[in-house]
């Protein structure tokens, strides 16, 4: 798996198939009072698939149907084990996608345990808002299914937030309802250099503040952008940088990019580069998702310790500026990368 902690390695490893051979596997282990650990492809970074005190890992990549696509509603059903990949390339047809992009190509079932957020979020929202109902095998083998496909309900408990984000510790995730999108006409997006991180984040709060429906605003300072162009080979000043996208129209898309050309300039920064064509967008983007294994190449043999922080959008700049300083202070390879337009 993709952690820093040492490895925990559980008693066995169940594939299940369907949710009874689930609550089978559950009843079982339940009675033995043996732990239960589900694993969807261990994309996750804090250990959280270790088992330190053994038991059965519950792998779900065989549970890896999608189960229905109603398009005209903008929803499906699929099983936990299908990735986010697989079901965007399921869906290509359809005009339709699921925007929730945590940078792995991580199961859904996991994504929901973790409530897994990413590049998109500023403007899709994360798993929070994008899962409708699930259906989970709880600690005692009997499922649940909370929520129905309907878009809104006020009746009972909101089970599904409760399970959202349970990272396994409720029930194992056995399907799930989600919530699409279209595909967006028009997207256009590029990078945009900075003359300082502390400019780059202000243009990022006034990007927000302004209401400018950005898709993605990612900040990546010096270093994380050194280690960028060596590994993915980007040819892009060595200086903190903004990546960007915007959905929407032909129109829309070019208005958004040149309002955020302005405020990058209103703050040093530029020029903002943009294009619509497909395969840059796809370079770019493919060297922001590989931003932690390029940033290993800054000291090789070493291992990456990573850690997240968020804060109000007013708070930003602040942040990451007394993040580098401390940086600097304690000689660290601290590279930062990050999902700016969400603090
Ligand atoms: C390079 C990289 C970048 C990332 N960037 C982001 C980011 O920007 N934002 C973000 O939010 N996350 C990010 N992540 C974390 C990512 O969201 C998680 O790794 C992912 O969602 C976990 O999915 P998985 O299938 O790998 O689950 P696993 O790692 O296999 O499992 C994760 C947890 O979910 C539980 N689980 C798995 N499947 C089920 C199930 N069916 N039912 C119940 N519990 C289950 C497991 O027990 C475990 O506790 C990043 C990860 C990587 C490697």
């Amino acid at each position: 798996t993709t952690t820093y902690i040492p490895t925990q390695a559980p008693d066995g490893v169940a594939f299940p198939e369907t949710t009874a051979e689930v609550q089978d596997i559950v009843r079982a282990c339940a009675a033995h009072r043996v732990p239960v650990i589900a694993f969807g492809v261990g994309s996750s970074l804090e250990g959280h698939t270790n088992a330190p005190g053994g038991g059965i890992s519950v792998d779900t990549s065989r549970m890896n149907r999608i189960l229905a696509v109603n398009p005209q509603d903008l929803d499906c059903t699929v099983e936990p084990g299908v990735t986010r990949e697989d079901l965007n390339r399921h869906l290509r047809d359809t005009g339709l996608f699921f925007p929730i992009d945590p940078g792995a190509n991580a199961s859904l079932g996991g994504m929901a345990a973790t409530r897994a957020s990413g590049t998109n979020a500023v403007r899709y929202g994360t798993m929070r808002e994008n899962v409708l109902s699930l259906t989970a095998v709880m600690a005692d083998g009997e499922t649940v299914t909370t929520g129905k496909r309907a878009k809104k309900s006020s009746a009972g408990y909101d089970l599904t937030r409760l399970l959202v984000g349970s990272e396994g510790t409720l029930g194992i995730i056995t399907s799930l309802t989600l919530k699409l999108q279209g595909i967006p006409q028009a997207i256009s997006g590029g990078v945009c250099p900075f003359p300082s991180v502390e400019a780059a984040c202000n243009a990022v709060i006034a990007t927000i503040q302004m209401g400018i429906p950005v898709a993605r605003i990612e900040l990546v300072n010096a270093l994380q952008m050194r280690a960028m162009k060596n590994y993915s080979k980007l040819d892009y000043p060595e200086s903190p940088c903004l990546f960007v996208e915007f959905h929407g129209s032909d129109a829309g898309v070019a208005e958004q990019a040149e309002t955020f050309g302005m405020i990058a300039e209103e703050n040093g920064g530029g020029p903002f580069l943009w294009t619509s064509v497909a395969e840059e967008r796809t370079k770019l983007w493919k060297a922001r998702h590989d931003a932690y294994w390029s940033s290993l190449t800054l000291r090789p043999g070493a291992k990456g310790l990573s850690t997240d922080v968020c804060v109000p959008i007013s708070r930003f700049a602040e942040c990451v500026m007394e993040t580098e300083a401390d940086i600097a202070e304690m000689g660290l390879i601290a590279p930062i990368v990050g999902h700016a337009g969400d603090g």
